[in-house]
């Protein structure tokens, strides 16, 4: 299995997986343009992408899904809530090939797996990813609210792992963001900081894990050096990290 993260932050997420003949993309939060590119100039087709899944409704991850699905002909998977609020939040236009699923479905493409888990964040009908190649086992982590229990159980199945570190607690309290923003962003439904994440790669990840990239990462709110730091001092070497940037492409990671 081989990922890119084609970009990752609250300015736009989009993420390509493949495996053997399954290529997806989860989320559209950047330009169909920006991901037909960035894939070409890593040797992939857009075109050749069987679906993309969508994990909630906030706009830097459905912006664009209206874009891919009419010009690049790409189903969109979305759960049914988050395909009538991504409707509210951005003009999605004409989708003639959407599928729904429930929150906790596995999906099925060919071989590959992805399972879905239902997330505490604040959007109306969050999922997390887990992809699973029968070979190899993928997360997709990311917009997760707080650390919750399941959450600590799929780490713990894992080869590799996106997850979310989106900023640090200092940067947070002394930076630009008014109270209620920051409220939102470490309160129950918003995102999990460098440290959270950190503890739950030190007491989760198993010795099967080849990598985690971090993700989504605040402008604002983190550095990439800050929360690879965090990473190094609280997993001592664990694991080799990645750090998936807000500007362009990470990868291929392979897995
Ligand atoms: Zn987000
Ligand atoms: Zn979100």
């Amino acid at each position: 299995m081989i990922a890119i993260a084609l970009q990752s932050g609250s300015n736009g997420n989009c993420l390509y997986v493949e495996s053997g003949s399954v290529k997806l993309l989860f989320d559209a939060g950047i330009s169909g343009l920006q991901a037909q590119r960035r894939l070409e100039a890593l040797g992939r087709d857009i075109r050749d992408v069987q679906a993309v899944i969508l994990s909630h409704d906030h706009s830097d991850h459905v912006r664009c899904a209206g874009v891919f699905h009419r010009k690049f002909g790409l189903p969109v998977l979305a759960t049914e809530k988050t395909l009538a609020a991504a409707r509210r939040r951005a003009t999605l236009g004409a989708l003639g090939d959407v599928a729904t699923f429930r929150a906790g479905q596995t999906l099925r493409f060919g071989a590959v797996s992805v399972e879905t888990l239902p997330t505490p964040h604040d959007g109306v009908d969050g999922v997390a990813f887990v992809v699973d190649s029968g070979h190899a086992r993928l997360g997709i982590l990311t917009d997760l609210g707080h650390v919750f229990d399941a959450l600590g159980e799929a780490v713990a199945s894992l080869d590799a792992v996106f997850l979310e570190s989106n900023y640090d607690p200092r940067m947070l309290e002394t930076g630009p963001y008014p109270l209620f923003l920051q409220q939102r962003i470490r309160g129950p439904g918003g995102h999990i900081s460098n440290y959270e994440s950190a503890e739950l790669l030190a007491q989760r990840a198993s010795s099967r894990m080849k990598w985690a990239c971090l993700a989504h990462l605040s402008e604002q709110n983190n550095e990439p050096a800050l929360a690879r730091r965090t990473h190094e001092t609280i997993l001592r070497g664990k694991l080799p990290l990645h750090v998936a940037s807000r500007y362009h492409p990470t990868g291929p990671l392979e897995l």
